[in-house]
């Protein structure tokens, strides 16, 4: 993919760094939509966003308004200025989208994932002269996100950005979804010429996180951010608890200190590629000292074997656990990690042990 015009859009947009986008997870009322533009109208926010079908795990909640919504987001364009955003899910949505006017449509994390629904909406967008924006697909993988941004290219459209959302995890964890900062950031590097837009909103899952993952992405040199925002969040139709105030969002804007020459600084960038160098080879080391502890299980287990003693001995076992706990906290390394770093290195011994002593025909 050649990305060399990808990247204007964004600077005739927000001429001032950051672009932010920001307003509620859906559109509710006309009241809701135009009370939170209001509270908005700041020349730091540029575009105003709102869901208009939402799409929602289960069926029976809140699907989102549809067509009726499409003439609020245009009063708030005429009112405040600010560009409007929405997401659009098939071909249908689009043609309502080009119908309305909206100056940007993004693809949601749930359509990403599937090649046809892209494929489908590349084809109606096609020659609209629309900004699309592509959330990361629910599934960690770049390829996948890769490719939904290649449909777009491939049918002509010039003005196109991503925006990181965090990805779907089995494990539930500080965050609503996993932000897995390498990816975005394997994603940046591959395509310098692709603004990437960060939604600390659906990565954290709740508002008192926004801050610190937005200042993340700030430092990480996102080229701006989708921040959901309702007059009144906690009695949001969905996505209640990430949402902030406009209030908030503003307060939120001003801590970030969002000046130019503090982004750009490649510095940055050279001093955590210094630390990942640093990791790679303590990694490295790590996997070989490792090795060399297996192969010395299994000299203890070729001697297990000719005295026909039990691989496994609680005793010795406790002593090992034991001891690496208390150096580990004394290490700063917590109980829990220890525990669990020792149980999996432990079986793996235990593995090593058992297969040479059913091995028959030892040679010792
Ligand atoms: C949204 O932006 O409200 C939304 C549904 O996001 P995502 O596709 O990231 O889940
Ligand atoms: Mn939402």
């Amino acid at each position: 993919m050649q990305t060399k015009k990808l990247n204007n859009w964004i600077e005739q947009i927000a001429p001032q760094y950051p672009l932010m986008i920001a307003g509620p997870c859906s559109a509710e009322t006309e009241e809701q939509v135009l009370a939170t533009a209001r509270g908005l109208v700041d020349k730091r926010v540029q575009v105003f966003r709102a869901g208009v079908w939402k799409p929602r795990t289960r069926p029976g909640s809140f699907e989102g308004v549809g067509e009726p919504a499409l003439p609020w987001l245009k009063k708030v364009k005429d009112e405040t200025g600010m560009k409007i955003a929405i997401e659009i899910a098939n071909a249908g949505h689009a043609e309502l989208a080009l119908k309305y006017d909206i100056d940007i449509l993004w693809i949601g994390a749930r359509t990403s994932v599937n090649p046809f629904a892209v494929q489908e909406i590349a084809d109606a967008i096609r020659g609209s002269g629309k900004v699309i924006l592509i959330k990361n697909p629910v599934n960690p993988d770049l390829s996948l996100w890769i490719g939904a941004v290649e449909r777009f290219h491939q049918v002509g459209m010039t003005d196109i950005g991503v925006i990181h959302r965090g990805f779907s995890s089995f494990r539930p964890g500080q965050y609503r979804n996993e932000p897995h900062w390498q990816l975005a950031l394997d994603f940046k590097k591959r395509y310098p010429n692709i603004p990437v837009i960060l939604d600390p909103s659906h990565i954290c899952g709740r508002r008192d996180c926004i801050y610190d993952t937005a200042q993340m992405g700030l430092d990480l040199q996102y080229q701006g951010f989708m921040i959901e925002t309702h007059i009144r969040p906690d009695e949001a139709w969905s996505d209640a608890k990430q949402q902030v105030t406009p209030e908030r969002l503003l307060q939120i804007i001003d801590k970030l200190c969002l000046r130019k020459q503090e982004f750009i600084d490649p510095k940055l960038l050279d001093k955590l590629e210094f630390y990942r160098q640093q990791i790679n080879q303590m990694d490295d080391e790590l996997l070989e000292l490792l090795s060399d502890r297996m192969k010395i299980a299994q000299e203890i287990g070729k001697i297990k074997k000719q005295k026909s003693v039990a691989v496994l001995q609680p005793g010795r076992w406790d002593e090992i656990m034991q001891k690496a706990v208390e150096k580990g906290q004394n290490l700063g390394l917590s109980e829990k990690f220890i525990q669990r770093l020792f149980k999996a290195i432990h079986q793996e011994s235990i593995e090593k042990q058992e297969q040479i002593v059913k091995r028959k025909n030892l040679k010792l």
